[in-house]
C-alpha cells in the first residue's frame, strides 16, 4: 500500500492530526572559512570593506585568468572534517556548478559534486535539559567558493553588485535526515556551530553571513519507514528562524496530507515578518547544473601524513572539555556548559584558574561578574579589559579576607572600566578591609555612645539587634570594617 493510499483510507476512518505525522530534516550548512584570502586568488576575505575592492581578474572570472587552490583552504576544511568524524578522501575533485546568476561573475562556482573532500561522519549532540545524548549523521563536506551579493536596498529602483564575497572559501556540512523535531534542528546547529568555534575554522557570524543554513524537510506517518516528498526552506537567518521556519512548514505539509493531497518539491522562503513560508518564484529543483570536473583545476590529492598531523593537532573539542571542567575541576554539569559555550570564555576561565586555583570561585566570578560585564558593555571576552590573571589577584583578596565580597564588587567594577590592577584600586579607593582591632573599637565605642535605646534593648533580651549595630558599624566604617570581627567585638564588649 503506498503512502497516498494509506492516507487516504485513515482519513475516511478519522480525522488525523498532527500527532500523526513525524517530521523529517537534513541540514545543509554553509561555513566561511576563517582565511585571509579567497579560495583561488590573493583577495582579501576582509569583511566590511567597500563593494568590488577586494577583486581580481580570477574573482571576476576574466577570461585567461587563472585559479590556484589556497592550501590552507585545505588545511581547515580537513580539520573541520575529522572534528565531524568524516572520513577525509585522499583524492576530491573540484567540479563546476554552472548557472546564470546576476551576482556570479563567472557562470559558474567552484565547488566538488561526485567525489567530495570528506564523507560518513557524525556529530553528537549532548542532550540539554535531561535530554540523552543524540547522533546525527554526516552525509558530506566539500569545499567551495562563495558567489558575490545582490544588494537591494541601496538604490531605489536598482540592484546593485558587490563581488568581494565571490570566491571566498567555504564548506558546505550536509547532515543525514536524521533530525526529527524543529527543537533538534536547533540543538545540532547550536552544537556544530560551537565545535567550528572550537576548531577556530570560522568566525561562525550569522550576521556576517559566515554561517547559514537551509533545511530539507518531509512529513510522514508515523511508523513509516519512506520518507515523504522534501521541499527545502531556505532564507533562515537565525537558529530561532530556523526553528519556527521547521514548524511552519511542518503544519503546511500535514494540512496538505490531511488533504490527501501531495506535498510538491519546491523551494519555499521563510518570511520572519508574517511567520510563514511561501513558494520562492523559481523552481529551483529544476535547475540542472551540468556539473563537470573543473579544468583548471587538478584533483585535489592529499598525502596521508597531511591528514595524520592535522589529526593529532585537533584542539580538545567542547564534549571533552566539559567533562573535564566537571571531572578534573568538580564543576556541576551546569557551570561546565556555561563556561564552554565558547573556547575564548573557557580559556579566560582556565587562565584565572592558573592563577587563583579555586576553579569554583573562578566559575561563580566568570558566570557572574565577567558575563555580566561583558553583556552591559557588548564586548567580546577576547578584548576585555579585565585580564584572568589580574581577575585572579582579586579573588586571592577576597580568599585572604583583604576585600568583603561588596568591596571586591566594587573594584572589579573599576577594573572593567580602566584595566587597572586590583591592589592598586583597593589601595586607592581605601576599600581594604580593616581587621585592626584597635580601629574597629574606636568605631564600636562611638556607636554604643550614640545609639543607647538600642543598646538597651538588646540588654533587654532582643537579640537581633546585635546584626543593626553591626550594620552602624559597617557605616561609619564606610563599609571597610570586617563584619566577622566587629561581630566578635560587639558581642565581647555588650556581653560585659
Ligand atoms: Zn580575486
Amino acid at each position: 500500500m503506498s503512502t497516498r493510499e494509506s492516507t487516504v483510507t485513515s482519513s475516511l476512518q478519522r480525522a488525523p492530526s498532527r500527532l500523526d505525522y513525524e517530521m523529517v530534516v537534513g541540514l545543509e550548512v554553509h561555513v566561511q572559512l576563517l582565511t585571509r584570502t579567497k579560495a583561488f586568488c590573493r583577495c582579501s576575505t576582509e569583511f566590511g570593506a567597500p563593494p568590488n575592492v577586494q577583486v581580481c581578474p580570477v574573482c571576476l572570472g576574466l577570461p585567461g585568468a587563472l585559479p590556484v587552490l589556497n592550501e590552507h583552504v585545505v588545511d581547515l576544511a580537513i580539520r573541520a572534517a575529522l572534528a565531524l568524524d568524516c572520513r577525509v578522501h585522499l583524492v576530491s575533485v573540484f567540479a563546476r556548478k554552472n548557472y546564470f546568476y546576476p551576482d556570479l561573475p563567472k557562470g559558474y562556482q567552484i565547488s566538488q559534486y561526485d567525489r567530495p573532500l570528506a564523507t560518513a561522519g557524525r556529530l553528537t549532540i549532548e542532550g540539554d535539559r535531561g535530554d540523552a545524548p543524540a547522533s546525527v549523521g554526516i552525509t558530506r563536506l566539500h569545499i567551495e567558493e562563495d558567489a558575490g551579493k545582490s544588494v537591494h536596498d541601496r538604490f531605489p529602483t536598482l540592484t546593485a553588485i558587490d563581488l568581494n564575497r565571490a570566491g571566498v572559501p567555504l564548506i558546505e556540512i550536509v547532515s543525514e535526515p536524521d533530525i526529527r523535531s524543529s527543537r533538534a534542528a536547533g540543538a545540532y546547529l547550536r552544537s556544530l556551530k560551537q565545535l567550528l568555534e572550537f576548531l577556530e575554522v570560522s568566525d561562525v557570524s550569522m550576521e556576517e553571513g559566515s554561517l547559514r543554513v537551509d533545511a530539507n524537510i518531509s512529513a510522514r506517518r508515523v511508523g513509516a519507514s519512506q520518507l515523504g516528498t522534501k521541499t527545502e526552506v531556505k532564507n533562515l537567518n537565525s537558529f530561532s528562524a530556523v526553528e519556527r521556519a521547521l514548524d511552519a512548514e511542518f503544519a503546511r505539509q500535514c494540512g496538505i496530507l490531511d488533504a490527501g493531497q501531495r506535498v510538491i518539491q519546491q523551494t519555499m522562503l521563510w518570511d520572519a515578518v508574517t511567520a510563514s513560508v511561501r513558494p520562492a518564484r523559481t523552481k529551483e529543483e529544476s535547475h540542472d547544473y551540468r556539473y563537470f570536473p573543473e579544468p583548471d583545476l587538478p584533483p585535489l590529492v592529499l598525502e596521508l601524513d597531511r591528514v595524520e598531523t592535522i589529526r593529532r593537532e585537533l584542539p580538545e573539542l567542547p564534549a571533552k572539555r566539559r567533562a573535564r571542567y566537571r571531572e578534573t575541576l568538580g564543576l556541576s554539569p551546569y557551570d561546565a556548559d556555561v563556561l564552554t559555550a565558547t573556547k575564548a570564555l573557557g580559556d579566560y576561565f582556565e587562565e584565572v584558574v592558573r592563577h587563583h586555583r579555586d576553579a569554583k570561585a573562578a566559575a561563580n566570578w566568570v558566570m557572574g561578574e565577567v558575563r555580566a560585564a561583558l553583556n552591559a558593555s557588548k564586548i567580546d571576552i577576547a578584548h576585555f579589559p579585565v585580564r584572568a590573571a589580574d581577575l585572579g589577584e582579586l579573588l586571592d583578596l577576597v580568599r585572604d579576607d583583604v576585600l568583603s565580597g561588596t568591596a571586591a564588587k566594587r573594584v572589579f567594577a573599576v577594573m572593567a572600566q580602566t584595566g587597572e590592577r586590583a591592589s592598586q584600586i583597593a589601595q586607592r579607593e581605601a576599600l581594604v578591609q580593616v581587621r585592626d582591632d584597635s580601629a574597629l573599637r574606636g568605631w564600636i565605642d562611638e556607636v554604643v555612645a550614640e545609639h543607647p535605646k538600642e543598646i538597651a534593648r538588646y540588654a533587654g533580651g532582643e537579640q537581633k539587634l546585635l546584626g543593626v549595630l553591626v550594620g552602624f558599624v559597617m557605616k561609619k566604617s564606610s563599609g571597610r570594617a570586617d563584619p566577622k570581627r566587629v561581630n566578635q567585638l560587639l558581642v565581647e564588649r555588650l556581653g560585659a
